[in-house]
């Protein structure tokens, strides 16, 4: 495949959502390609930096070539040594990777060692990330976004598929890899993925996250569990009948839109549906479709790629 051009989707079939939802709802994605943003290009450091079995690991290396996040060289003189090297695609997911750290950051706060502090070259300062914007430049909550259904927007073609059919790897749990362990069971995986992403289009009752969804309902009550003993959900109503409670988003569930804007930005730049969009987003305030930007809350600029750095200790600034 082309990684530098973006996906033509066939019509009628899963829609930017359900193939963005199916690759980052599965926990090994965003980790290989946090290490391949920290530099990590050869199997073997691949092997080092996380906790996988050479099963897994040739298995991921090679789903993340196919889906053409990773680009596979070998080297042909010397030794025949290959390595994998982040595409613009598999690049361009640096802003949702930035959101959740900036979520895990603030609102992850039991982690020991606590995450690293990030630093914006531009002003030198330590930042977090400000969802705001393009066109306005005004900061953003999922609350000033109005969000529609595009032509290729449905429920059905936005529930997540799997880039590949993969056997259960039993007694693996990347989630404990000390990375971002709430953010995976937010994100990492199909059903909790499709599921956050249906708590942001406004659906709090039981009945309705099964029948837009389609998930078997025991599957669906044990992730609202988790959700709720997370803090991302509080229950409303009917105590002891999670058929009958209501689900809303707390504060800490709130500050993760940033996470999902910045995945589904990314969903529309890598996956066009011939029939357009899944999804609509209109900043209400200045009525502009929602492009969003990340800027940086010391100094506003927008922030890039190269301008952020991992602060070398957190003492040290
Ligand atoms: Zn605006
Ligand atoms: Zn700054």
């Amino acid at each position: 495949m082309n990684s530098r051009q973006p996906t033509r989707l066939e019509a009628g079939a899963a829609n930017a959502i359900g193939r963005t939802l199916g690759l980052l709802g599965d926990e090994w994605t965003l980790l290989f390609v946090q290490q391949a943003m920290l530099g990590v290009t050869r199997y073997g450091r691949f092997r080092a930096a996380l906790p996988v079995s050479d099963a897994v690991l040739t298995a991921r290396l090679g789903t993340l070539t196919a889906e053409g996040l990773l680009e596979r060289n070998v080297h042909r003189t010397g030794p025949l040594r290959a390595e994998y090297l982040l595409t613009s695609r598999g690049r361009s997911l640096w802003p949702v990777l930035l959101t959740i750290w900036a979520w895990e950051r603030r609102w992850v706060t039991a982690r020991v060692p606590a995450l690293p502090r990030m630093v914006h070259t531009a002003c030198s300062r330590p930042f977090a990330p400000l969802l705001s914007c393009g066109a306005c430049t005004r900061p953003v909550a999922a609350r000033d976004i109005d969000a529609a259904w595009g032509p290729s927007g449905t429920w059905e073609r936005s529930v997540p598929v799997a880039s590949t059919r993969r056997r259960p790897e039993r007694g693996r749990a990347p989630g404990r890899a000390g990375l971002f362990p709430e953010t995976m069971a937010v994100l990492g995986n199909r059903w909790s993925s499709a599921l956050i992403g249906a708590v942001f289009r406004g659906v709090t009752r039981f009945a309705d996250f099964e029948r837009t969804l389609g998930s078997p309902p025991a599957l669906l009550a044990d992730r609202l569990k988790t959700f709720v003993s997370l803090g991302v959900l509080a229950t409303a109503r009917a105590e002891g009948r999670p058929d009958r409670a209501e689900y809303r988003l707390t504060d800490k569930g709130r500050a993760f839109f940033p996470v999902v804007a910045t995945a589904l930005a990314w969903a529309h730049t890598w996956f066009l549906a011939p029939d357009g969009p899944a999804l609509v987003q209109t900043h209400r305030a200045c009525a502009a479709a929602f492009v969003p930007d990340l800027r940086c809350d010391r100094c506003t600029d927008v922030v890039h790629r190269r301008t952020i750095q991992i602060a070398p200790s957190i003492d040290a600034i």
